[in-house]
């Protein structure tokens, strides 16, 4: 059976490509018909950053992407969080190193920098052939400060077939020989991720590219301890532009940024599948079931994919489009609570206004801004091309208007319109003047009666009669 996983280190935000990453495990299991997997990976204890597992359970759970097997849902290969497995990473490399796959090192940082500074560019083996194995225990037993460094064949080639690379041979000569178990009795990266994706029965390594070189250093691990590999599937970086990376520097690489800035989760989840896989027939908007379906390694990309917000937003409206008129409301309240002059209106109807014009949420504050603008409106604006119109016609035409309002608010735009015929005017005119006398603003998300229902007679009355005043 397929057993993929996603294996994050809780170092803060869950960005974009991290999100990926567990999409593409997700969706390659689930197509299979098999088990989705989550490993925390926190062996790095300086880099934990509190609260990320936490926020990593979160964002798996509302973008959909449900493990099978984690921390928080248990499963017959825990613990799934690796500091609670040190004990058997260390008997793994025990056992490496009674097979002389792995040797006990007790360098110390200087000497370490001194052969660097000699022009060394890995490490040279050096207690691997000065330091016997009871030599060695008796300096640990001594209480000595150790660490476990893996022996790489200084001859040879390795190499192994990525599903979407295809073969990777390196010289064992180029490899070095990497730390397995810190001095803090903790792993590597290096040694855990064989171990436990051994022990967990993952088939398929789903991972960021940047594993791609060093992937043949854990093959012999898996070699030496008699273990079959997993097969490899690894991934091209996100980037910005042509040359820079998606990075959490730039502020906007994080699955929260977004939500944050009004993308819909569904959309985010679209969006980040496509950056790096296609479907067969090209289609691009897609239900996370609709991409279990589809999913296929012959659609991931070699070549990295270039981060695109706006045709994120373009797919985010789509989704926008298809929320009922109560999910829309209901999703903008909070962003309209960012904005005091929205307080007491009618949100319920601004919302139907607004709801064909949001690509994304935090439209919500540039389309309504025209709303607490008003009083600093430019009559300039009363002049209008199409229809003829200016300030001098609108001074002329104000008064009328404020009545009509008086008399006829529930029957506003009947009233305008024959208001405009009786006096000889085109309807644009009496529209356009009205419009920009009580909103201040040439574009706005509905037309003059529209905004006149939004704001209310009394609004509407104090609107046009502050207008009239600017002229
Ligand atoms: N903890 C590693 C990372 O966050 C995971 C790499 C892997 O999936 O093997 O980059």
């Amino acid at each position: 059976m397929v057993r993929t996983r996603f294996a994050p280190s809780p170092t803060g935000f869950l960005h974009v490509g991290g999100l990926r990453t567990a999409l593409y495990a997700y969706l390659y299991a689930k197509k299979a018909g098999g088990k989705f997997i989550l490993r925390i990976e926190d062996t790095d204890l300086e880099r934990t950053v509190p609260g990320a597992v936490e926020l990593i359970y979160r964002t798996m759970h509302e973008t959909g992407l449900v493990y099978d097997e984690g921390p928080d849902v248990g499963g017959e290969f825990g613990p799934y969080v690796q500091t609670e497995r040190k004990e058997i990473y260390l008997e793994y490399a025990r056992k490496l190193i009674e097979s002389g796959d792995a040797y006990y090192c007790f360098c110390t940082r200087e000497r370490l920098s001194d052969i660097h500074d000699k022009g060394a560019t890995k490490y040279d083996k050096h207690c691997l052939h000065t330091v016997s194995r009871e030599e060695a225990e008796k300096r640990i037993a001594a209480g000595e400060k150790y660490v476990i460094r893996q022996n790489i064949p200084e001859k040879g080639t390795t190499s192994y077939v990525d599903l979407v690379f295809g073969e990777i041979k390196v010289d064992c000569a180029d490899l070095e020989d990497n730390i397995l178990i810190k001095s803090d009795g903790y792993p590597t990266y290096n040694f855990a991720n064989v171990v436990d994706d051994h022990l967990m029965g993952i088939t398929h390594v789903i991972r960021g590219v940047e594993y791609l070189s060093s992937t043949p250093k854990y093959n012999l691990l898996y070699d030496a301890l008699g273990w079959e590999r997993p097969q490899y599937i690894h991934l091209q970086p996100i980037m910005r532009d042509a040359h820079q990376k998606l990075s959490k520097r730039h502020g906007d690489a994080n699955y929260e940024d977004f939500i944050a800035k009004g993308f819909l989760k569904d959309a985010i989840v679209n969006y980040i599948a496509l950056l790096g896989w296609s479907p067969k027939d090209n289609r691009e908007k897609m239900t996370l079931a609709e991409m279990e379906e589809l999913f296929s390694l012959d659609g991931v990309s070699k070549s990295a994919s270039i981060f695109d917000e706006t045709k994120m937003r373009w797919l985010n409206s789509l989704y926008v489009k298809e929320m009922s008129e109560e999910q829309f409301y209901n999703y903008a309240l909070p962003f309209y609570a960012q904005y005091k002059y929205l307080e007491g209106m009618d949100l319920k109807y601004l919302s139907t206004l607004l709801h064909s014009r949001t690509e994304v949420f935090s439209d919500l504050g540039k389309l309504t801004e025209f709303i607490a603008d008003f009083d600093n409106f430019d009559v300039s604006l009363f002049q209008n091309q199409k229809w003829k119109t200016d300030s001098a016609l609108a001074a002329k035409m104000l008064p009328e208007l404020i009545k009509l309002t008086e008399t006829n608010f529930e029957n506003l735009h009947d009233s305008l319109v024959s208001y405009a015929e009786g006096a000889g005017y085109k309807k644009g005119q009496v529209l356009w003047i009205f419009r920009i006398a009580i909103t201040g603003s040439a574009s706005t998300p509905g037309g003059a009666t529209e905004m006149a229902t939004l704001f209310g007679k009394e609004e509407c009355l104090r609107r046009l009669e502050r207008s009239l005043k600017k002229l």
